[in-house]
């Protein structure tokens, strides 16, 4: 299956989530069916990152946005994991700081993208300032509005500069959102996770549906794609996600890098050195 095709938001029409099932499994796939094939699209992804490390001409940015309890770091934990740390960070998006708070809503962002060979995951993002700012009002209309052609500029722009965007929202249901929060109660090696916001934010479920449904229509372009995936079943979240990235990486093209030195000037030295040590150890 093509989850790229499947879950890609199209530009400029209308989304409606209520029309994507959360907890649909790609037909007749299982987790035992799954588990190989995300493995093999995770060591792929490592071995491409690892060119791209290696090439440093372009970078890659994925974006991670969802409700709370849908699997955020989940999906860092389950798909980055085998990856070089060398190369590959996430930042994590919480309320502004005072300093980012007396900056533009984009300057924090802007300081920790990808640069040439680096792979960035964003946990939360900028869109957070058209999703929860503009659910509890944080700011009037008149300026979160005008931020949706911001960010497509900001995203063009990095494009611009070799950076590939992955955005993935991670579609769960208020259904499983419950059962997560009871398993993050009843687990004490889940008890840290807990907030009291997430029940009040539980009760904006339709305004954050509509935030999220008028950002994903707005910004998901040909170069910085949004992808909704539907994250019940979090085996076939890690599937839908792996499969796209991996695909996307491929995309890019990424080969080892031309060899910087002459190799048969290198060779003879290593002869040459390799002799000299062998009468060394002679001697010896
Ligand atoms: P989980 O989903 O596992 O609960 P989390 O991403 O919610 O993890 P937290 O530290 O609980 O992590 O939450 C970070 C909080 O910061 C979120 O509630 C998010 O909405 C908020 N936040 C992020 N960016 C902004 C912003 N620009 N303005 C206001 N709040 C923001
Ligand atoms: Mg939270």
């Amino acid at each position: 299956m093509d989850f790229r095709k499947q879950f890609v938001v199209s530009p400029g029409k209308k989304l409606k989530l209520a029309a994507i099932d959360p907890a649909q499994s790609g037909g007749q796939l299982s987790n035992e069916a799954a588990q190989p094939e995300i493995g093999k699209y995770v060591t792929r992804m490592a071995e491409m990152q690892a060119l791209l490390y290696a090439n440093a001409d372009q970078s890659l940015l994925v974006v991670l946005q969802a409700l709370d309890a849908a699997g955020k770091d989940g999906v860092v934990r389950h798909l980055f994991s085998g990856m070089n740390p060398q190369g590959t960070s996430v930042f994590g998006f919480k309320q502004p700081s005072a300093s980012e708070a007396a900056h533009d809503f984009l300057w924090r962002a802007h300081q920790r993208t990808p640069g040439k060979g680096e792979v960035v995951v964003f946990n939360r993002s900028y869109y957070e300032d058209v999703l929860v700012v503009r659910v509890h009002d944080l700011v009037p209309k008149s300026v979160w509005s005008k931020r949706y052609d911001l960010i497509n500029d900001f995203e063009k722009l990095l494009a611009q500069n070799g950076t590939r965007i992955i955005k993935f929202f991670l579609h769960i249901s208020p259904e499983e959102q419950l059962e997560r929060f009871k398993q993050r109660l009843d687990d004490p090696a889940r008890n840290w996770k807990i907030s009291e916001s997430d029940y009040s934010e539980r009760e904006l479920w339709p305004k954050y549906t509509e935030a999220y449904e008028d950002a994903l229509e707005k910004t998901s372009t040909a170069h910085a794609p949004w992808y909704v995936i539907p994250a019940n079943h979090k085996w076939f979240r890690n599937l839908a996600a792996s499969q796209i990235i991996a695909e996307t990486m491929a995309d890019m093209k990424l080969k080892l890098p031309p060899t910087r030195v002459d190799l048969d000037d290198v060779r003879r030295k290593y002869h040459a050195a390799a002799a000299a040590q062998e009468k060394k150890n002679g001697k010896g």
